[in-house]
C-alpha cells in the first residue's frame, strides 16, 4: 500500500475516528498483524477557526497547500483532508501536490450514486451548507443538494462548534438532529449526508428514515482503495 498523508486535527475528535477506522479496515482485510501505513500531520484547530470565522480562505489555503506539500516531501503516496469544510479551499492544496488528492464530496457523491439517489439532504457547518463549494461538487456527479431552513442550520452548526468539535456529544442534540433529518426529508432528501465529519460521533443510521451517508467512513474506504488495499 501508498502512504496516506492525512491533514488531520480539524478537528481531531474526528481524526481520532479516521485513524482507527482505517486501521480496522486494514486488520480486518490483510489480517494478522497488519496496520494502514498513514503519515497524520494533526494541525491546531484554534488556527484554523480563527481563519474561518474571519474569511481569510486564502490563509487556511496556504497553509493547508504548505502542509500537504509537507506531507508529499514526507512520502506521502496520495493525500487526504479529514474536514468537508476545509475542502472549501482543495484547489489550493491540489494546486501544491503532484500526488493524489481524495476529495471527500467525490467519495461521498459516488457513495450516494451507488445507492441510486439524486436528492440528498446537506448537514454540516455553515459554510458547507451555505457556501456553493461542496454543492457544486455534488453536483459535478449529478447529485441534488438540499439544505436546512436558516433556523435548522443554525442549530446544525451551533452543535458542531459548541460541542461535537469539543467531545461533547448529547442526546438533546441528537434529538435536534433527527429532527432536522425529518425536515429534510419531508423537503425532499431521499437520503441524508452526514457532511461535518463530527457528526457521526452523534447521528447513526438508527437516527434517520431515509440512508445517511457518513463522510469519513466512506472517505477512509476511499483513501484505503486508492492507496491500494
Ligand atoms: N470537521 C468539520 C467538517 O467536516 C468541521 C470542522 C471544520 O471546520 O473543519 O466540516
Amino acid at each position: 500500500m501508498q502512504m496516506i498523508g492525512v491533514l488531520g486535527g480539524m478537528s481531531w475528535e474526528s481524526s481520532l475516528d479516521w485513524y482507527r477506522l482505517a486501521n480496522e479496515r486494514v486488520r480486518q482485510e490483510l489480517g494478522g498483524f497488519h496496520s494502514a501505513p498513514i503519515l497524520l500531520d494533526s494541525l491546531d484547530f484554534a488556527e484554523i477557526e480563527a481563519m474561518q470565522a474571519s474569511g481569510d480562505w486564502e490563509a487556511a489555503g496556504a497553509l493547508l497547500a504548505a502542509h500537504a506539500r509537507g506531507l508529499e516531501a514526507a512520502g506521502a503516496g496520495l493525500i487526504v483532508l479529514c474536514t468537508n469544510t476545509m475542502h472549501l479551499v482543495a484547489d489550493r492544496i491540489t494546486e501544491a501536490i503532484n500526488v493524489p488528492f481524495q476529495h471527500i464530496a467525490d467519495t461521498t457523491a459516488e457513495a450516494i450514486r451507488s445507492a441510486g439517489l439524486t436528492t440528498v439532504g446537506l448537514l454540516g457547518t455553515a459554510f458547507t451548507m451555505e457556501q456553493t463549494f461542496y454543492r457544486d461538487r455534488l453536483a459535478q456527479h449529478g447529485i441534488t443538494a438540499v439544505i436546512p431552513s436558516a433556523e435548522d442550520r443554525a442549530t446544525v452548526h451551533g452543535v458542531i462548534y459548541d460541542e461535537l468539535v469539543q467531545g461533547i456529544v448529547t442526546e438533546q442534540s441528537r434529538q435536534k438532529y433527527r429532527d432536522v433529518i425529518a425536515h429534510l426529508v419531508a423537503d425532499g432528501a431521499e437520503g441524508v449526508i452526514l457532511g461535518c465529519t463530527e457528526i457521526e460521533l452523534l447521528i447513526t443510521q438508527q437516527d434517520a428514515p431515509v440512508p445517511v451517508f457518513p463522510t469519513t467512513a466512506l472517505h477512509v474506504e476511499a483513501a484505503l482503495k486508492a492507496a491500494g488495499l
